[in-house]
């Protein structure tokens, strides 16, 4: 029997099974144990748990829906304020916003509010209720560029209100990083595709294939009689590590190795065409998400070692918690302050990578302790793929194409708080404001964004 005041551990994969799958990891919460979470949450008269929402959904009133046994009215609530609950579910970092808040976190541990919230979501979709309803029309036309969490909320905001809406997306699948990024052991693409089919259902229309600044601009979208634009179209330029040997065959971009997994199946060739190199020993560089994904794909593909290398200690690590303890657990090893400085090859293939010690120095602007070099500490990883997991910057296609759009030094979009950009008619919001950021943060600015174009269409009516 568990403690009072003990939050309850989902249920998950074993991890010596899930090595040979990419079925996904956590199973969540049966009802039982569902209903037995909602039974801890206090209630509080003023929730601090909904100030930490970005998107402010009312987490108490689902929550106490949960308790009571009634799932289908506990994600009508949640839907009121988010139109993507199962993807929120299992990949926001809860842990830094609203289970942060929770009363509880200051004696002991906080309300499981995503693994309630993916309860709720995952409910419904075993129940097949269809959520999405059509509104009346408005007669006005909104395009929105990118089908990431921002543009699909964004999209989906817009419909609810009445307008009519089009999503441009360049990729022959809508979902963003939900389906080229995000690995099917953590989001399983057909649960992203049951949340692009809510949004459908509210009427939106999706055009795949379809890249703004090449096969139409902006101002051609203005042409075509669209009042509107909303911009979501991420971060995803991938960076490179910028040492000797990046050329050689078996060096990946996270973005390009999950891509070709996550998108174009590669790992099922030749029965889908995309070949992707099936490493024996493999080294991801970075620290943060991505590179947890990409490490923990790279042992599914069959790895035999994989390693995590990262500049500063596990404690500076961005990414969640929970990714690092099962990236762990499936074997990765990980090799903390430690810096790659040259690729090795012969006749145009990897054969290892020359790294080097770091320890912690001063804080750096970003106030984590910079890294600094241990000179002749250098040593060897025999690797045949790398993968190069540290950062990616602004999408710059549509931005090349539409020069009356005004950017920050960083090169991303610059806009105001409610996504307001210096182009009349265009809102932007997500990862091309802030560079690559979280999930909830691109839904809560899509969100803003929607209300912005409401306020701005509706003032020129
Ligand atoms: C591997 C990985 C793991 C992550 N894990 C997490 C996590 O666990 N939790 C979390 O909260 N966040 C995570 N993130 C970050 C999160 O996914 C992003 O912050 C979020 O997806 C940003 O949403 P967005 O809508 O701004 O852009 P995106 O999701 O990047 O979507 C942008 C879309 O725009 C399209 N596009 C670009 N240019 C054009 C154009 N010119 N015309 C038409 N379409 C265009 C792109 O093809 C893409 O589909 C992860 C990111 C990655 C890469
Ligand atoms: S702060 Fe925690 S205990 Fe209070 S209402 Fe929110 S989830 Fe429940």
């Amino acid at each position: 029997m568990m403690a009072k005041g003990e939050r309850l551990s989902a249920r998950e994969q074993d991890a010596k099974e899930r090595m040979d799958n990419f079925d996904e990891v956590s199973l969540g919460y049966d009802e039982k144990q569902a209903r037995a979470e909602a039974e801890r949450c206090l209630q509080c008269k003023k929730p601090a748990c909904v100030g930490g929402c970005p998107v402010g959904i009312d987490i108490p009133a689902f929550i106490k829906l949960l308790k009571e046994g009634n799932p289908a009215a506990a994600i009508k609530k949640i839907k009121e304020k988010n139109s993507l609950p199962a993807v929120c579910g299992r990949v926001c970092p809860q842990e830094n916003q609203c289970e942060k808040e929770c009363i509880l976190a200051k004696k002991s541990d906080p309300i499981a509010i995503g693994l309630l919230e993916r309860f709720a979501a995952d409910s419904e979709r075993s129940q097949d209720v269809a959520a999405g309803s059509k509104v009346e029309s408005k007669g006005k036309k909104v395009a929105v560029v990118g089908s990431g969490p921002a543009s699909l909320v964004s999209a989906g905001d817009l419909a609810k209100l009445g307008y009519s809406v089009t999503i441009f997306e360049a990729l022959h699948k809508a979902g963003g990083v939900l389906v080229y990024g995000i690995p099917e052991f953590r989001l399983p693409k057909k649960i992203v595709e049951a949340e692009i089919d809510y949004v459908k259902g509210l009427g939106v229309e999706i055009r795949t294939n379809f890249v703004i600044g090449n096969t139409l601009t902006v101002d051609d979208l203005f042409e075509q009689g669209y009042e509107a634009v909303f911009i979501g179209t991420g971060a995803g330029l991938p960076h490179f590590l910028g040492i000797e040997g990046e050329n050689l065959n078996g060096v990946y971009s996270a973005n390009e190795f999950l891509t070709r997994v996550n998108l174009m199946k590669s790992h099922l060739f030749p029965e889908h065409d995309t070949p992707i190199k099936r490493g024996h020993k493999v080294v991801v560089v970075g620290g943060g998400n991505v590179a947890m994904d990409s490490a923990r794909t790279a042992k599914r593909l069959g790895a035999s070692e994989v390693y995590l290398v990262y500049r500063r200690t596990e404690e500076e690590m961005p990414a969640r918690a929970e990714e690092a303890h099962h990236a762990k657990e499936e074997g990765i090893i990980f090799k903390t302050l430690t810096l790659p400085r040259k690729l090795i090859g012969e006749s145009g293939w990897l054969k290892a990578i020359e790294c080097i010690e770091t320890t912690l120095g001063e804080p750096d602007a970003s106030g984590r302790r910079r890294p600094v070099i241990k000179e002749g500490s250098n040593f060897t990883l025999e690797a045949d793929v790398v993968i190069a997991a540290v950062g990616t910057g602004a999408n710059p296609l549509l931005l090349k194409a539409t020069p009356k759009l005004k950017l920050n030094p960083k090169g991303y979009i610059e806009a105001d708080e409610k996504g307001t950009t210096s182009m009349k008619g265009v809102f932007a919001g997500g990862d091309i404001i802030t560079g690559s950021a979280t999930v909830i943060l691109a839904m809560g600015a899509g969100k803003q964004a929607a209300a912005s174009i409401d306020e701005y269409l509706s003032a020129r009516a």
